[in-house]
């Protein structure tokens, strides 16, 4: 498990941002720490918080709608979707992990799901030049779904799946980007010490046993 709360390395907010794919990281919004399950989302607050530090909600008009939502039967029912979609999703991409195929069922609910909530695009100038970016203006909980249906539908269709990875140490998701792909441990000074630490006592074990 990966300890230690608000680490300067990959926390925010108190959200873990390591998988290089807002996707993966709101994969990794429920997590293992100090050895029990522990989940960053556990009401439409901490959501509203998430989508914030993620900048998917990236302007304080857009802010204060969606924080509006909170306590509305609409605003829990789509949090308790979105949290049963998160597993499924889990489950697909421990799939792709391990080589295995991504099932048709989920397939045909990210169609389905992309068919409810297109992409809209818009030009944006940044940094003096424009780019395309998608156009987010949610109306309502329901209109979260896209960019978490569109994230996971990039995440299937244009990953190098080789890259896609799980913690050796963590129940953490990460996509590789370093150049050599060979990034093993969600945080090298947290998981990779661990096993680095356990692999040198179980050496130093099986040498005193000799
Ligand atoms: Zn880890």
């Amino acid at each position: 498990m990966c300890a230690a709360h608000m680490e300067p390395n990959g926390w925010e907010e108190g959200f873990l941002f390591i998988g290089n794919r807002p996707i993966l990281d709101f994969l990794n919004t429920n997590l293992v720490l100090e050895q029990a399950p522990k989940e960053l989302l556990p009401d439409f607050d901490s959501l509203a918080r998430w989508l914030v530090t993620t900048d998917i909600v990236n302007s304080s008009k857009l802010e204060s709608r969606v924080r509006s939502w909170r306590g509305s039967r609409e605003a829990s029912a789509f949090l308790k979707e979105l949290l049963a979609f998160r597993e499924r999703l889990r489950e697909v991409v421990l799939s792709m992990e391990s080589g295995s195929g991504i099932p048709d069922e989920f397939v045909k609910e990210l169609n389905k799901r992309l068919a409810d909530y297109p992409s809209r695009a818009v030009l944006r100038k940044r940094g003096g030049r424009l780019v395309v970016e998608m156009l987010f203006d949610p109306e309502k909980p329901a209109d979260l779904w896209a960019p978490f249906i569109h994230g996971a539908a990039d995440l299937l269709a244009e990953t190098e799946t080789h890259r896609l990875r799980q913690c050796e140490s963590c129940v953490v998701h990460f996509y590789d980007t370093s150049k050599k792909g060979s990034r093993r441990w969600c945080r090298m000074n947290i998981c990779g010490n661990k096993i680095k630490v356990a692999a040198y006592q179980r050496r130093k074990r099986a040498g005193k046993a000799h």
